[in-house]
């Protein structure tokens, strides 16, 4: 007979979310990474105040994420004459009951991962442990095949598969052998951080530029006490001709400052020196702003997709890593009502899967940022007024109708009941 532990294929912002979850829920859990060390790595992302109230409801404190961000004060986009397209308060300071958090990537993942050993314990996490694919049971478990750094195979079985192994997951070609290649749409971003002074608010999202051609920064560190200086994370983004198809090898790669900081060459202004920004980070990293096509189920018997395995999406929307956080509780608040069972992932796919590949496909459509492609439609760009291209009703509707697809429409979260109620665990809890 198959053990009730339920097997997590890759220990990201989702699969330890989905650890400690479990954990909190009462449910056994083992996450299997294939990295042999995990390190703080990557740049920037923001965290939705609907990621930020599940945040807090696993007990991840303010002074927690203190460590690793800050409140995101507002969202601006901004336009190449320096107007204001459009700019709204965010977290907090818009009546959300909890705050956005940008933060730093990497900072927030070994956080997650310290969590997780300090309450289940260093055994919790395996590093240097790919999942290749997966076996199912004729007693309706399930076992996980595994590789390790050092060559070496094994299998590991339990009661449920959790495939949270990011956009290029095993456990999804393997569910959906038919899949599509990645989708690139023709936009590159050059990622970088650069210590500086944050401007606006302090803690503001800025878009700046074009649909085509755009510079977007935020601070994601509370501003040195002795030097004011925050850590700015950008992202500088060229939409190029994409009909021969990505052309690099890989997705992801350190590339030299000098490779494209010439597309941002005049963007001087009294408030900003694009340049100078790029130029003063220590290093950059390129990737192709790549999603995959939705696909009609995340679930295959006791197998399921979660995170960027499931709905990998363009960032414009600054939620595939909240949502990621939201799917993780959505699954345990479905175990909670249907015990560890295939009716618990099939209640999560039931839910999720429909409206979050609607999203993928309204990011595709450049998601919050679609208002530069009105102000392209509209007048080719340049303005004096935005009001006299779109009106600020216009505006404000279209940004709400965003917030509502995503699942962070202010009032609907501020009433929402807590996705798991505190205290709450499944039928069959162990005490751990
Ligand atoms: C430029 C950019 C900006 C972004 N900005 C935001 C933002 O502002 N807000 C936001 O919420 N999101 C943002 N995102 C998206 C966010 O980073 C991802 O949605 C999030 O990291 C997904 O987490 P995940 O755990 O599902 O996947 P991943 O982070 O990809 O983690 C998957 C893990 O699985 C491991 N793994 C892979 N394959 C295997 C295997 N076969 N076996 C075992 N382990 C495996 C990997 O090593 C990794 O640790 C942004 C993304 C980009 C590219």
């Amino acid at each position: 007979m198959t053990n009730s532990v339920v097997i997590i294929a890759g220990g990201g912002i989702g699969g330890l979310s989905t650890a400690l979850t479990l954990h909190q829920i009462g449910v056994p859990c083992i996450v299997f990474e294939s990295v042999r060390d995990l390190r703080p790595l990557g740049v920037g992302i923001n965290l939705q105040p609907n990621a930020v109230r599940e945040l807090y409801d696993l007990g991840i404190t303010e002074q927690d994420l203190d460590r690793v961000g800050l409140p995101a004060k507002e969202w601006a986009l901004v336009g190449l004459n320096g107007n204001d397209i459009y700019s709204e308060p965010r977290g907090l300071f818009a009546g959300y009951n909890w705050p956005q958090y940008a933060v730093h990537r990497g900072l927030f993942h070994v956080l997650l991962h310290e969590k997780v050993v300090e309450r289940i314990g260093s055994e919790a996490v395996r590093l240097g442990s790919r999942v290749t694919g997966y076996r199912k049971k004729s007693d309706g478990g399930v076992s996980a095949l595994i590789e390790h750094a050092d060559g070496s195979t094994f299998e590991v079985s339990g009661a449920l598969l959790i495939g949270a192994d990011g956009i290029h997951s095993a456990v999804r070609a393997q569910m959906h052998p038919n899949q599509p290649p990645i989708h690139w749409g023709g936009a590159v971003m050059w990622r970088g951080t650069t210590w500086a002074k944050p401007i606006r608010t302090g803690a503001s999202f800025v878009g700046l530029g074009t649909h085509r051609h755009r510079m977007v920064f935020y601070p994601i560190s509370h501003p040195d006490p002795q030097t004011g200086l925050s850590m700015i994370n950008w992202i500088a983004e060229v939409t190029m001709d994409n009909s021969e198809g990505w052309k690099q090898s890989g997705w992801f790669r350190q590339v030299s400052i000098d490779d494209f900081v010439h597309h941002f060459d005049n963007w001087i202004w009294g408030w900003l020196d694009v340049p100078a920004l790029i130029r003063q980070a220590d290093c950059a990293f390129e990737n192709p702003m790549i999603d995959r096509d939705p696909v009609s189920t995340w679930r295959d018997g006791p197998v399921l997709l979660l995170g960027d395995a499931a709905h990998a999406m363009y960032p414009t929307g600054s939620n595939g890593g909240s949502q990621a956080i939201v799917d993780a509780r959505i699954l345990g608040a479905a175990m909670i009502e249907h015990d560890v069972t295939q009716e618990a992932l099939a209640a999560y796919d039931a839910k999720l899967c429909g409206p979050i590949s609607q999203l993928i496909l309204r990011n595709r459509g450049a998601g919050p940022f679609g208002l530069l492609n009105m102000v392209d439609e509209r007048c080719g760009g340049t303005f004096n007024n935005i009001d006299d291209v779109i009106p600020p009703k216009e505006r404000a509707e279209f940004m709400a109708g965003y917030r509502a697809a995503a699942g962070f429409a202010t009032e609907q979260l501020n009433k929402a009941p807590q996705t798991i109620p505190n205290g709450a665990r499944v039928r069959t809890a162990r005490a751990v």
